[in-house]
């Protein structure tokens, strides 16, 4: 493993452009349950009874509640080392962008700046009808939430199974994919679309690919280096490593 990780930080030490994406995974050892994988959250909950539309209007009371849950999970979580050491290699100016799928903040709160959220954003609150915000430091206490603008409901400003990505956000991340020479990818099982495209994108436009997971997925078989094993873990030996020979 050690070998592995060296060839990987050779290679991001070399690159002009480094770019990442991360999944669920890097916020594992955070204490927030991936989706997927052994103790993925819908090993307990059916994701087509809580994460679409049809749910919402169905339901939005248990909908909700579901995302309470989640929303108190997320804000008495920290940042883990991966989060840090990705914050940190953005510091060093080596890697560029962060494209995350996760709707948690941890990227943010480890210090992270160039930051691209493709699935939204689980601290914040949305109307269905007149399109107002509000930002959420803790769970809404009678729900469904009412809009203050129009009275309507609000709901969770996330991408829900079936809906678009923001336009924003999705083209600035497969623009940056293009020009990647290098991506990062960790803790995603890469089969949610099109975020799971973007390590396909940086592979077709010449770029190598770099992955950390602990157990393989949609995206391995495409991967110069795989670096098995927990985000948590090998993420800050690569960081040292880089910071080696740098
Ligand atoms: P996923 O749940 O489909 O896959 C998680 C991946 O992480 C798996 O491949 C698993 O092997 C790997 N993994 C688990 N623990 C790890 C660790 N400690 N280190 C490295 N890898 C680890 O997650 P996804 O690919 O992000 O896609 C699912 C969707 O779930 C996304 O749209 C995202 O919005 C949503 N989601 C977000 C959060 C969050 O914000 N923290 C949590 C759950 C789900
Ligand atoms: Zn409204």
């Amino acid at each position: 493993m050690s070998d592995l990780i060296e060839k990987a930080a050779k290679i991001i030490v070399k690159s002009k452009n480094l770019i990442a994406l991360t999944g669920a995974g890097i916020s594992a050892e955070s204490g927030i349950p991936t989706f997927r994988g052994e103790e993925g959250l819908w090993s307990k909950y059916k994701p087509e009874e809580l994460a679409t539309p049809e749910a919402f209007m169905r339901n939005p009371r248990i909908v909700w509640e579901w995302y309470a849950w989640r929303i108190d999970m997320v804000l008495s979580a920290k940042p883990n080392p991966a989060h840090r050491a990705l914050a940190e290699l953005e510091d060093m100016g080596i890697l560029k962008i962060t494209i995350t799928q996760n709707v948690d903040n941890l990227h943010e709160r480890a210090g992270t700046k160039k930051l691209i959220k493709l699935h939204g954003d689980i601290l914040t609150a949305r109307c269905v009808s007149c399109g107002y915000k509000q930002h959420l430091s803790a769970p809404p206490k009678d729900l469904p939430p009412k809009c203050p603008s129009c009275g309507d409901i609000l709901r969770p400003d996330v991408v829900w199974f079936g809906e678009p990505l923001p336009a924003k956000a999705i083209e600035e991340a497969f623009e940056s994919a293009r020009r990647a020479d290098v991506i990062l990818v960790v803790g995603t099982s890469g089969v949610v679309y099109p975020a799971g495209l973007i390590p396909h994108v940086v592979k077709n436009y010449g770029g190598k690919v770099i992955e950390v997971n602990v157990s393989e997925s949609a995206i391995t078989e495409i991967t110069d280096i795989f670096l098995r094993g927990h985000a948590g873990k090998i993420l800050p030996v690569l960081v040292l490593k880089i910071k080696e020979l740098a």
